[in-house]
């Protein structure tokens, strides 16, 4: 059982605080342009769109550039979704990832170099986000970042908004961890069973944390307005280790972010503490 307020609370930033669709087309379009510089200086009409449908299947930045390429290509929607395989593309442009992730931060480092308000003005947070996160700065709930984006853009971000969560509360790319890890290692900093809560907008993402025993006792939320399906949501709200969550929980009280449906039940069936 989750406890009632957590000691830590652990981020996912993109799709969880942070909307940067705007500038996440913009990286991978800039990106994809930079690897195929034969292509049309500005995207098709069009383009912007589809790839925001297509989003939720992105784990990493390295991906958006591939999203791209197979919406150019002429993939659906519907098959990208259901069968996202960025490898056999990689493979086509004969490039590693790593090579594809150095050019969206290169692209990155390069847009903020020239002009950072820009890039700023590209990303936006949730409603709510900001006044909900800021004053629990150096309190007793340690909110955390855990983010597959590099931590020096997520910082920028946030810092911007007045989010100065310090060096050690941001984990990003760079820390070559994946999230299960950097959670492992939140969860040995000390916190009650059940006070280490973890907020992701991909499902792929909870369940990963699910497949470690000793993560059993996290406690795992789905940001319901960030970048996932309806059948993800849907499957979120089917688990039962899983809380489906809405923006409007998030930014109130800790006590209203137990489920709405079927809560009763499973407070029936739970030990109590
Ligand atoms: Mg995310």
């Amino acid at each position: 059982m989750p406890e009632r307020v957590p000691a830590i609370l652990a981020l996912d930033f993109d799709g969880v605080l942070c909307d940067g669709m705007r500038e996440y087309f913009t990286a991978a379009w800039r990106a994809w342009r930079r690897l195929r510089p034969s292509i049309a200086l500005d995207p098709p009409s069009g383009l912007f769109e589809r790839f925001a449908r297509v989003r939720p299947v992105v784990e990493s930045g390295w991906e958006m550039p591939l999203v791209i390429m197979a919406l150019l290509a002429g993939a659906s929607e519907s098959e990208l979704l259901e069968r996202w395989r960025p490898a056999p593309l990689l493979a086509e442009l004969g490039l590693a990832r790593e090579a594809v992730a150095a050019a969206v931060d290169q692209v990155r480092d390069e847009w903020i170099a020239s002009d950072e308000a820009d890039w700023l003005d590209h990303h936006q947070f949730y409603p709510g986000i900001v006044e909900k996160i800021r004053p629990l700065v150096g309190g007793a709930i340690r909110p955390v970042v855990v983010t597959t984006k590099e931590g020096r853009f997520a910082r920028r971000i946030l810092g911007r908004h007045g989010l100065e969560l310090g060096d050690g509360n941001v984990y990003g790319k760079e820390t070559q961890r994946p999230k299960p890890t950097i959670l492992r290692e939140l969860a040995g900093a000390g916190p009650a069973p059940g006070a280490l809560w973890f907020v992701e907008d991909r499902l792929e993402a909870l369940a990963a944390v699910k497949r470690v025993p000793e993560l059993d006792g996290v406690a795992l939320f789905l940001a319901a307005w960030g970048y996932n399906t309806v059948p993800d949501r849907e499957a979120a709200r089917r688990d039962d280790r899983v809380t489906l969550l809405t923006l409007a929980q998030f930014v109130g009280d800790f006590s209203g972010w137990s489920p709405s449906d079927g809560a009763a039940d499973k407070a029936s069936i739970a030990p109590r503490r």
